[in-house]
């Protein structure tokens, strides 16, 4: 077997064909870039954070989106949420500020413990015992979702970019699709997220058309330093049940993830203009967007948050935020 366009020895197999491993980089790279331009995701105007796990996905984005931005001249900053998982996402933002570094990236890391007083298996165990039922994932991906939004704006960023990939994008649409709505459909596409709030930046993904497969080999062929191990706190999720059965799908019928993916974007315009238009007020509490009177955070941390811990940001580069951006 040959590469689709030259002769070298393939590294990957695609529907279109097999590539080497230099061919299938500059592929990646031209699909993620195209994207970018397809669907508009940012203006050179715009300012960028980068929203850095550490993981495959987030380390892949930023190494793309930091040499476009050094292209077009403008600011782009990572942000990293430490979740307070003690041997794992602490390691993983080492090795995503390591490479900030050697980069000159401008990068922030914000903590749960000091936006909220506690990680998320202390903040798991007093939301328990305060009598709410929520997983600690569950309250985990809310608390995450909620400080990047507020500490993103807090850094001056107009756009988010996340390293979600086409896989989460079909299984989020099955997963809406067999137990969700079309409301929570609507906030999909490549530019998604609550929409119709000053306080909400939007969330944009360059790697929309781009497989998890497909990722994990360019952050292999890119030398990025990226933990494959998962957190030990990972629940056994609905999303997991849905991605097992989503790949034994593809396995057996290539391209379903993609034709999902493509329906999601042929309705999109449909439920956005259904769903998505109605101006979302804030939260009475907090003031961060929320459909209803007080958000989920401050109904679920209320009465049992801590006083945050002052020591809770540690940022390298051209600006610092002040405070805890909540
Ligand atoms: Fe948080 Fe669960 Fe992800 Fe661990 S697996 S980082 S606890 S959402
Ligand atoms: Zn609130």
């Amino acid at each position: 077997m040959h590469c689709l366009s030259c002769d070298k020895k393939p590294v990957i197999s695609l529907q279109q064909g097999t590539l080497c491993p230099s061919c299938f980089a500059s592929y990646f790279e031209r699909k993620v870039y195209a994207t970018v331009r397809k669907h508009r995701l940012f203006s050179k105007r715009d300012v960028l954070c980068v929203a850095c796990s550490g993981g495959k996905d987030s380390m892949s984005v930023l190494h793309l989106m930091h040499r476009l931005a050094l292209k077009q001249r403008q600011r782009l900053f990572a942000l990293g949420i430490d979740e307070g998982v003690e041997g794992y996402r602490d390691r993983q933002l080492e090795d995503m500020a390591s490479y900030c570094d050697a980069n000159g990236i401008e990068r922030h890391i914000i903590t749960f413990a000091g936006s909220f007083g506690g990680g998320i298996g202390p903040l798991h165990a007093r939301c328990k015992e305060a009598g709410h039922s929520v997983s600690r994932c569950a309250l985990c991906g809310l608390l995450r979702r909620r400080l990047l939004n507020s500490s993103a704006r807090g850094l001056g960023a107009t756009r988010i970019i996340t390293g979600h990939n086409m896989d989460d994008e079909a299984q989020t649409m099955l997963m809406n699709l067999f137990r969700g709505g079309p409301e929570l459909a609507a906030r999909m596409g490549p530019v998604s997220g609550a929409a119709g709030h000053g306080a909400f930046v939007p969330r944009v993904k360059p790697l929309y058309y781009c497989t998890d497969k497909e990722t994990a080999l360019y952050a292999r062929l890119a030398k990025l330093r990226v933990m494959m191990r998962p957190c030990p706190y990972r629940e056994r999720s609905y999303r997991a049940y849905v991605a097992e059965k989503l790949d034994a799908i593809e396995a057996d019928f290539p391209g379903t993830k993609s034709t999902v993916v493509s329906n999601l974007l042929g309705i999109l315009p449909l439920l956005k203009r259904e769903y998505a238009g109605s101006a979302i007020p804030g939260c009475r509490l907090c003031g961060e967007p929320s459909k209803k009177g007080t958000c989920a955070v401050c109904r679920i941390l209320g009465a049992s948050r801590s006083p945050p811990d002052p020591s809770g940001t540690r940022s390298r580069g051209r600006s610092r935020p002040t405070g805890n951006p909540r």
